[in-house]
């Protein structure tokens, strides 16, 4: 194996992709000679200590990251900023600082103020999750095969983004790296608005009179199914999702209402050409996402 890229790694927020982090870190080895988690609350912090994949827990983050030659933010967006404050005077000189958040225009916005001079931001998005949360839902294969996304502002120290590369590439992730606006548009439409619609579709069934929400649980078919298993994902995450993302996915929901509507027209006017157009070029999307390996 070559040699380890980090001495001390410090994961503020252990939760699905930060307990992952840590433990890929752990069990692929490579990664990181020591392992700090910090969270906000004991509770967790103390059942992240019972998991055992941390080899130091701290509940106060400036002391967490002390002496760290990486740190990862892997809390909600939302709470980047004021981490960002808190840690920034205790960062060490030539440090590398990322994170996993899902938007990253925000991030960047939020935290970039923050960095002290001499240490690397290097912002991240692993494009990998399930629909669990906290400490116990993370494993450390979550990130093989699947793709994790750099976004280093220009002028970023290079030798930093090779490092943070090759942490996950170690972790299994397939790396590319995007311009942070970029990132925002596609992940509004291959990630925020499915997570919208399903979010939205729950609601709507949930509303309809409790008869007929029996019959929805009931006879769930798997179309519905598969909406319940996204909105199912953590409500804090995905508020903060939606509000540091909302530009993008306010554009994309226009453009899908827009869409839909015209696939309503369709149905009410018999349009079989264009309903087998639509259904046909969606089966090709999911034949290509099969052949990437990404289904
Ligand atoms: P998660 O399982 O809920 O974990 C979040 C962790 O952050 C929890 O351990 C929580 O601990 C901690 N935390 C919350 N607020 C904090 C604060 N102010 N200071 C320190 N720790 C705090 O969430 P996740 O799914 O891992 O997502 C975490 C991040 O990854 C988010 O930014 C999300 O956008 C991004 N992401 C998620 C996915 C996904 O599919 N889930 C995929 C890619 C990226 P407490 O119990 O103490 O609050």
């Amino acid at each position: 194996m070559a040699e380890t890229i980090f001495n001390r790694l410090t994961i503020i927020g252990p939760g699905l992709i930060g307990g992952s982090i840590a433990r890929a870190a752990r069990e692929y080895g490579g990664i990181a000679e020591t392992i700090v988690a910090s969270t906000r609350s004991k509770k967790t912090l103390d059942r992240v200590a019972e998991l055992g994949f941390a080899d130091v827990c701290e509940l106060d983050p400036a002391k967490a990251v002390e002496g760290a030659d990486c740190v990862i933010l892997c809390s909600p967006v939302g709470t980047y900023a004021a981490l960002a404050e808190r840690i920034a005077p205790a960062l060490m000189k030539g440090a590398v600082l990322s994170d996993v958040g899902s938007t990253k225009q925000s991030v960047i916005r939020d935290v970039g103020p923050f960095v002290p001079a001499g240490v690397h931001f290097v912002p991240a998005h692993p494009v990998a999750g399930t629909e669990f949360s906290g400490p116990d839902s993370g494993f450390a294969a979550l990130f093989q095969g699947r793709w994790c996304l750099l976004t280093p502002p220009a002028g970023t120290d290079e030798v930093a983004v090779q490092k943070l590369d090759a942490l996950w590439r170690r972790t299994g992730a397939l790396t590319a790296r995007m311009d942070a606006a970029h990132h925002d548009r596609v992940l509004a439409i291959v990630s925020h608005l499915p997570h919208l619609i399903a979010f939205t579709i729950c609601g709507t069934a949930d509303d309809l009179a409790d008869e007929t929400r029996q019959e929805v649980l009931q006879f769930a078919a798997s179309g519905f199914r598969d909406f319940t298993r996204i909105a199912a994902s953590d409500p804090e995450m995905w508020r903060d999702i939606f509000l540091n993302n909302k530009e993008a996915l306010l554009e994309m929901l226009a453009r899908f209402s827009e869409d839909a509507q015209a696939m309503a027209r369709a149905v009410r006017w018999g349009d079989t050409a264009y309903i087998e157009d639509k259904i046909n070029r969606s089966r090709k999307i999911r034949k290509s996402l099969i052949e990437l390996k990404q289904a």
